[in-house]
């Protein structure tokens, strides 16, 4: 351990310990979306001291991203998002290996993305990108934290498929009907249309590498939970997500691929 005190507050949990803390060293997370959930999750997984943190966007900094996308500052406008995180996160924790995937990825370059990490977490913002990645976590079975958020909701879930557990598609089964992977009810609508509060993104992005954190250190039973935070209330909702046996990506009854 080069950097003891760093981690010190974590280490001395005693269900993280140094060894806890060498598991987080030889761990890794591909995050897919560095925008406001992405932000958030994607400092705290380096302020952790993960091994390797592999990241996904297309996007630039604009203006109007700095409300809630934490990562960036008002220098950073026109640069490209994965250039200025790598930046704010190195500066964060030199000890985390920084790895920049430019986006959108899809077919092979996703699948060998998704392979080359421990975890993933979805950060995105759209539904095409949140099938795509469950059905490829789906395939390579590797664990997925889904998070969304949006006006006054967020929402999130664990989905591990070597334990069994349901996946992204068996929550969201007919994304044509207007099963966005947005919190219930809200459709296709982004957060440019229907608005958000950053804090509502952040506690999303936060919880996203909690649940990624808890998962590489082998605490808690979270896989196949979904989470639903009401802002305005303050309350949660938690909920199990049973699996569907005729999923379109993990059911052993459809009898039908995951690219299918
Ligand atoms: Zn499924």
């Amino acid at each position: 351990m080069s950097d003891f005190a760093r981690y010190s507050r974590q280490i001395v949990l005693r269900e993280v310990g140094v060894n806890g803390q060498q598991l987080l060293r030889d761990s890794s997370a591909l995050v897919i979306g560095v925008g406001g959930l992405g932000s958030a999750a994607a400092l705290y997984l380096a302020g952790a001291g993960l091994g390797r943190l592999l990241l996904s966007d297309r996007d630039r900094v604009e203006p109007s991203n700095l409300q809630r996308q934490i990562l960036y500052r008002g220098g950073d406008i026109g640069r490209a998002k994965l250039d200025a995180a790598a930046d704010t996160l190195r500066a964060l924790n030199p000890e985390t290996v920084i790895e920049l995937l430019p986006g959108p990825l899809d077919g092979a370059a996703l699948a060998a993305a998704v392979q080359a990490a421990d975890i993933v977490l979805d950060c995105s913002d759209n539904f095409p990108t949140r099938a795509a990645l469950n059905a490829v976590c789906v395939a390579a079975r590797k664990p997925l934290v889904s998070g969304a958020a949006i006006r006054f909701e967020g929402q999130l879930a664990l989905f591990d498929a070597a334990r069994g557990s349901a996946c992204y598609a068996c929550l969201y089964p007919n994304p044509d009907d207007g099963d966005s992977g947005m919190p219930a009810g809200e459709a296709q609508e982004t957060c440019e249309e229907a608005g958000v509060l950053g804090p509502t993104v952040g506690v999303v992005g936060s919880l996203q590498a909690l649940l990624a954190i808890k998962h590489l250190l082998g605490l808690g039973q979270d896989a196949g939970q979904l989470h639903v935070w009401d802002a305005l209330r303050m309350s949660w909702r938690k909920m199990a997500v049973p699996r569907d046996p005729y999923c379109r990506v993990c059911g052993t009854q459809a009898q039908r691929g995951p690219d299918e």
